[in-house]
Parts: C-alpha cells; sequence; structure tokens
C-alpha cells in the first residue's frame, strides 16, 4: 500500500476560453502546478519534476517555489529518488528534472520520439516546449537515465504507467493502489475536473479521440470519482486532504 501526496509548487492565471476547448466563456481560472510523490514502498517514486527559474519569468507564473524543496519539505532525500515517471515533456512536468540528478525517468516511447522528430519544428507545438529541456533527452538516455516505455507497465507492484495519449503523443497516467483504493494520478490526461466528469477537452491536443478514450480510462481504472487526483485543478485540495501550505495528502 502506498500513500501519495501532491506537491503544488507554482499557479498561474488564465481564462476558461483560453484553456478548455470551443469554450466561450471569459471567466478567469486558475491553475495550480504540482509533482506528485509515491512513499510506501521500496523507495520514494516522483511523477513529474515540475520546472525551474526560466520558466516562472518566461510565462507569468506566480507563488513559484522549486518542486525539489517541495520534496524535501517531505522529508526526502532528493538522492533516494532512484525513479521520476514523467507524464509527458511539456515545460511544467519536464524541465524540472535537472532538479533530480538521482533519478532515472520514465517515459513513454511515443512521447520521446514526438518531440525528437518531424514535429517539433511546427509552431502549433511549441507553447508548452522548453527547448533545452527537450534537447537534454539525447544525453540523458545515453547516460542511461532515461527509461523509454511502451503501453502498459508495471513499475512496482500496484503501481503502474498507463499510455493514454490525446494531450500529448504519448501521455501517460499513473495508477497505484492505497489504503482507499486505486488512485489515478491523471496529470493533463484530465488538467481540471470538469475534463474527467463532462467529457470536455482541453485545447492543446495531438489526438482529441485519444484525450476522449482517455477520459473513459481514467474513469475505469479509478472505479470511483473520488480516487481521481486531476493535473492543475486547485479543486484538489478541496477534495483531498491539505497538512500544510501546498502538501495535499491524497492517500
Ligand atoms: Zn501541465
Amino acid at each position: 500500500m502506498y500513500q501519495i501526496y501532491a506537491l503544488k509548487y507554482a499557479e498561474r492565471d488564465t481564462t476558461a476560453c483560453q484553456f478548455f476547448f470551443r469554450e466561450h466563456s471569459h471567466d478567469p481560472i486558475t491553475l495550480h502546478y504540482f509533482v506528485w510523490l509515491i512513499l510506501g514502498g521500496p523507495h520514494p517514486v516522483l511523477v513529474d519534476t515540475g520546472f525551474m527559474e526560466d520558466d516562472v519569468e518566461r510565462r507569468g507564473i506566480r507563488n513559484y517555489v522549486r518542486p525539489s524543496l517541495m520534496v524535501e519539505r517531505m522529508g526526502v532525500k532528493l538522492a533516494d529518488i532512484p525513479i521520476a515517471l514523467i507524464s509527458h515533456l511539456h515545460y511544467d512536468h519536464w524541465a524540472g528534472h535537472r532538479l533530480f540528478p538521482a533519478s532515472e525517468f520514465w517515459i513513454q516511447k511515443d512521447e520521446v520520439a514526438f518531440w525528437t522528430g518531424r514535429f517539433g519544428r511546427y509552431e502549433a507545438f511549441s507553447q508548452s516546449q522548453n527547448v533545452g529541456a527537450l534537447a537534454n533527452l539525447v544525453p540523458l538516455n545515453y547516460a542511461q537515465r532515461l527509461r523509454i516505455v511502451e503501453g502498459e507497465v508495471e513499475v512496482l507492484p500496484g503501481l503502474r504507467v498507463h499510455r493514454v495519449g490525446g494531450h500529448t503523443a504519448g501521455l501517460q497516467i499513473v495508477s497505484v493502489e492505497t489504503a482507499r483504493g486505486r488512485v489515478v494520478l491523471t496529470s493533463d490526461a484530465a488538467h481540471f475536473y470538469r475534463n474527467v466528469e463532462r467529457y470536455q477537452p482541453t485545447q492543446i491536443i495531438t489526438n482529441l479521440p485519444e484525450m476522449l478514450a482517455g477520459f473513459d480510462t481514467i474513469n475505469a481504472l479509478a472505479g470511483d470519482p473520488a480516487r481521481v487526483v486531476t493535473g492543475h485543478d486547485p479543486e484538489v485540495a478541496a477534495r483531498f486532504k491539505p497538512l500544510e501550505p501546498g502538501i495535499i495528502q491524497v492517500a
């Protein structure tokens, strides 16, 4: 049985019409930025790495603290995290990999192929890139710090990744067996609860049918909406248990 903590390290304001697919409302929305820490196994497992100061300045981020500092506040040493599961390679999930020097990064094959391949040049996909962080994929692979995975993979007993795609080419979600049942960390397969609960896509998409099928996969894996942890929704703090500022106990 594992314990899961959502660690919030930043916030950003935008509007509903800029974020949701074919949405007309100009209502303000706030994104919370998280990494997730899974304890209770043979060693800690991190999900995603957040970003660093270069993206804070470029993107109008507020209330930033280094994700690695949030992990250390949990009493976990960065040297003791051998595995970091990377949901996808957008800046807010990958550009912080430089903060976690002891980790091997588990990423789907389709995700690595996408960002190092043909479509990397198109502006339509450039908004969420951190080019330096993406360029590091190749030397990290040669240094045996990438674990390129395909499809559904068991990381440890009761802890799995599942490729869903949709938002990005090889987006993967994480399922974790806990005392409250199987919890699903959706990352950006569902940025907000309204994505997965109302089947309303987000605007940033590589494959719309895969995004919709991903909502089905999340709901089927979790079995109960109360075990779904979405990727950027401030509502996570209301649905689960805040312990102190920025630290939410999920299970
Ligand atoms: Zn994101």
